[in-house]
């Protein structure tokens, strides 16, 4: 049988291999579901990754049956946040799209802190 598409897109994706540990990173928080490192180039002191395991391009690909693994990957922010002693706050982001600013097609969730943000964002 031939992998359907959304299969190829896994297989081809980025943060798939860092979920499965074959692209290294330097990881934060693993579960049955959801899987957090360090961003490679950091736009603040601390600056995660959160994604779910499951392979979805961008929260624009998110359906009701993903309720759960969004609340997951906000509350495992929260988490870490709390673990890594951002206790002045913290911003987290979903990049969605070309005008969104995406450039890894699965979906992820930015998690930085350790310095004042700015708003409006770029
Ligand atoms: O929201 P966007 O898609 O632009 O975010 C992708 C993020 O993935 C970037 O912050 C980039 O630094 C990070 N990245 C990474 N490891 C890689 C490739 C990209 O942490 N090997």
């Amino acid at each position: 049988m031939r992998p359907r598409r959304g299969m190829l897109d896994a297989m081809d994706c980025l943060f798939c291999k860092i979920v499965a540990e074959t692209i290294p990173s330097k990881k934060l928080y693993d579960d049955a579901d959801v899987y957090a490192f360090a961003d490679i180039d950091p736009k603040a002191p601390f600056h995660a990754l959160i994604v779910p395991k499951e392979h979805i391009e961008s929260l624009a690909d998110a359906a009701a049956n993903h309720k759960s693994i969004l609340g997951h990957m906000h509350l495992t922010a929260a988490e870490l946040a709390r673990t890594h002693g951002l206790n002045n706050g913290y911003r987290v982001v979903i990049n969605t799209g070309a005008d969104g600013g995406q450039t890894v097609s699965h979906l992820h969730l930015h998690l930085m802190g350790g310095r004042p943000m700015h708003w409006p964002p770029g």
